[in-house]
């Protein structure tokens, strides 16, 4: 959620190059593997991350990193931005682009570049921990490898479709727990509602589609206890819902953005395709646009799924 009112402005410079598309070798859809929810698979990637420094690999062999990743799955979990992105009720603007070239120049190349202009925190988005808390880090201060992590991924879309306003419970944490084992350090607790089905559509995804009114939203998202026991007892690294906020719709104290933005844990909004995600075994990267002091930025978040081999 928002309640910064000055869109970030950026100029972006594409150059496209013809027959580019072409020359790019496309990764195969691979068939999603089955949920594989060994720890053994949690930390396939990570072990890999740890020893890559130590690697020996010649230019003829893939590094233990990039073998695991030639192997895996990736899943977008961004939205794309475009005239149909939403943002919080009260934000001034949206996300605006503006082509600058898009044509053949004199010189017998093609050339396009656009500028684009949006608030901080719409899309698929990262909340630093300064969004509700003074002092705590913006964007670029976040280190990046809290970024990359293990990712814990809580279902709660059928209590959600009874109840739009679900808030996750410490005891769906336990219940996780129970079944998948302790939640690892520094891990990226990701919460399906399955609200994600009604991304574009401003009534369905947020409960209310009043212009400039946010006291009438309803979708569901993290409960205070849970998180504070996420925060306080498993030492996560950020949090990440396929709703508009960390906070559930009808929230007007945000505690849950206020908990983590004190523990200097970052916050993910407006993700989608969790439900293509393992409860455990994925590895998160969720890479924010790098804006000094910000308060939120653009993020283009995607899974790795290890192969089960
Ligand atoms: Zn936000």
């Amino acid at each position: 959620m928002s309640t910064l009112r000055f869109p970030l402005c950026l100029l972006i410079l594409s150059l496209g190059l013809v027959g580019f598309a072409q020359a790019v070798p496309h990764r195969d859809n691979r068939v999603l593997a089955q949920s594989t929810t060994s720890q053994s698979t949690t930390s396939q990637l990570t072990t890999s991350r740890s020893t890559i420094s130590q690697s020996t690999t010649s230019q003829s062999t893939l590094s233990p990193l990039a073998t695991v990743l030639s192997q895996a799955t990736i899943l977008d979990l961004s939205h794309t931005y475009d005239e149909n992105t939403l943002y919080w009720p009260t934000s001034p603007s949206n996300f605006k682009i503006e082509t600058l070239a898009s044509g053949w120049t004199d010189k017998g190349y093609f050339y396009a570049a656009n500028a684009f202009c949006t608030p901080e925190h719409g899309g698929t988005h990262i909340d630093a921990p300064i969004h509700f808390g003074e002092n705590k880090q913006t964007v670029e201060q976040i280190p990046v490898a809290k970024l990359i992590g293990p990712a814990v991924v809580i279902d709660v879309s059928a209590a959600a479709a009874k109840n739009r306003d679900y808030q996750l419970q410490l005891a769906d944490v336990r219940a996780w727990e129970d079944q998948y084992g302790k939640i690892p350090e520094d891990a990226i607790i990701l919460l399906r509602t399955g609200w994600s089905q009604y991304w574009g559509d401003r009534k369905a995804y947020l409960g209310d589609d009043t212009p400039g009114d946010a006291s009438n939203l309803h979708f569901p998202s993290f409960g205070a206890e849970a998180v504070q026991f996420l925060v306080e007892e498993r030492s996560i690294a950020g949090l990440g819902v396929d709703t508009a906020s960390i906070d559930n719709g009808p929230s007007t104290d945000f505690l849950v953005h206020r908990i983590v933005a004190d523990a200097n844990v970052f916050g993910l909004e407006n993700l989608t395709n969790l439900d293509q995600l393992p409860p455990i075994g994925a590895t998160l990267m969720a890479l924010p646009m790098k804006i000094a002091g910000g308060s939120g930025a653009p993020v283009r978040a995607i899974a790795i799924i290890p192969s089960a081999d």
